[in-house]
């Protein structure tokens, strides 16, 4: 097969690109360096890694559009796909420890409502402690929470975009490292085994995206989940809960409270997936302060990803500035399972019509970072 579109990376935003190609018709070559499909942590690829939060709450415009685009393809998944995304909408809640954070929250709430967004609301401490009756809220003034908010299955809408592009004729080679050569304006793949032309190209290898032989600002970030063992103390339905101050957060899983913390943790390469076992104690620590009734239940694992984040924290997304068919969708920064269904749609959009009708997408444009145009983000969110 002689493909028209060639995606490397088969992750989460890869293989959505894949499944809306192919779909219109489109010959797809999706090029994977794992030997296998994503299944688990074995995989390289964050999404077999991710906490599985979808969020609403954002402070920017274009955050909240494209998680209500997600969403909107989200809730008809299953129809679409034949897999159940397990979209549930269970909400964030997003903690204010001091009036700065308050007010930061509430300026989201006001940019989310710009949106459209009617549903998120500012919650007092009483009906925090309602909401998500496990948390400390020594310190806590207030916060915000959207109910439209909740959980997804990575590895089941990754299976789910994986099943309905080979059911139209996409392939998927497993095993194949790539990199990209240029000529002239265009770029071309090389492998091992020989290179590659196409009308499109889409880099969708997420935190490897600078890796492939052409400048991308996606530096690579290692971040780390503990998962307790199985409890029944906390309900599956219990919000994501989230500590504004030094970004603590938890949620339940499959009866596991998955709990992270963005602190630094050591790494000795950019690419490391060991997790730093020194990160764990003082993580603990703050769990048990924060939640005191994980004081007597263990951490059963923990593991490592890798978040792909840009310079001002939101996706890349667009044709190249320079080099005409090479297309980004890189540098999610930590939202690119949620964000997938959407960036899926969108470039499928731009590469068939040469521009996007779901959404504008001009402020994620790659260039911006040379035109001192990034995107003013609020720091919380
Ligand atoms: C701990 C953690 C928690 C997270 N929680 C959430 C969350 O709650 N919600 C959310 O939306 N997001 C979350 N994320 C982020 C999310 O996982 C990523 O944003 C998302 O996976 C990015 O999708 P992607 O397809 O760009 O990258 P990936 O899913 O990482 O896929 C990239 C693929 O490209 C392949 N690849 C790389 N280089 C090459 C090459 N040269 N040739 C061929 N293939 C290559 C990789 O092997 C990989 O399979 C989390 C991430 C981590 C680490």
């Amino acid at each position: 097969m002689q493909p028209e579109v060639i995606v490397l990376g088969a992750g989460i935003i890869g293989s959505s690109v894949a499944a809306f190609l192919a779909q219109q018709g489109v010959r797809v070559l999706v090029l994977e360096q794992d030997p296998h499909p994503a299944t688990d942590l074995t995989a390289s690829s964050s999404a077999a890694r991710a906490t599985g939060g979808f969020r609403v709450q954002y402070g920017t415009a274009i955050n909240v559009q494209l998680s209500l685009l997600a969403r909107e393809i989200l809730l008809g998944f299953e129809s679409w796909t034949g897999v159940n995304p397990q979209y549930q909408q269970y909400g964030y809640l997003f903690l204010a420890s001091s009036q700065t954070e308050l007010e930061a929250l509430q300026a989201a709430l006001l940019v989310q409502q710009q949106m459209g967004l009617s549903v998120a609301r500012a919650v007092s401490p009483t009906e925090i402690a309602v909401l998500n009756p496990a948390l400390n809220l020594q310190g806590v003034v207030g916060g915000t929470y959207c109910p439209w908010d909740g959980f997804i299955r990575p590895l089941e809408m990754l299976r789910g975009y994986q099943q309905l592009a080979k059911q139209y004729g996409a392939e998927f080679r497993f095993g194949v490292q790539s990199k990209l050569e240029v000529l002239g304006v265009r770029v071309q793949v090389r492998t091992a085994t020989g290179r590659l032309e196409a009308d499109a190209i889409v880099n969708a290898t997420g935190a490897w995206a600078g890796n492939l032989g052409i400048a991308i600002p996606v530096t690579p970030e290692k971040r780390q989940i503990a998962e307790t063992v199985s409890i029944t103390a906390l309900p599956e339905n219990m919000p994501m809960s989230i500590y504004c101050d030094t970004g603590f957060h938890l949620r339940v899983r499959d009866q596991k409270v998955l709990l992270l913390r963005p602190s630094p943790v050591g790494s000795s390469h950019a690419f490391d997936l060991e997790p730093d076992q020194t990160w764990l104690e003082p993580m603990r620590t703050e769990a048990i302060a924060r939640v005191p009734i994980l004081q007597n239940i263990p951490v059963h694992r923990i593991w490592a990803g890798l978040y792909e984040n840009s310079p001002d924290k939101h996706a890349i997304f667009g044709q190249h500035p320079d080099l005409q068919n090479l297309y980004l969708v890189n540098g999610s920064s930590g939202h690119g399972t949620m964000h997938s269904p959407a960036f899926g749609k969108l470039m499928s959009e731009l590469i068939l019509q040469g521009k996007t009708s779901s959404l504008d997408i001009h402020a994620l444009r790659p260039s911006r970072f040379l035109e001192h145009d990034a995107i003013q983000g609020n720091s919380l969110l």
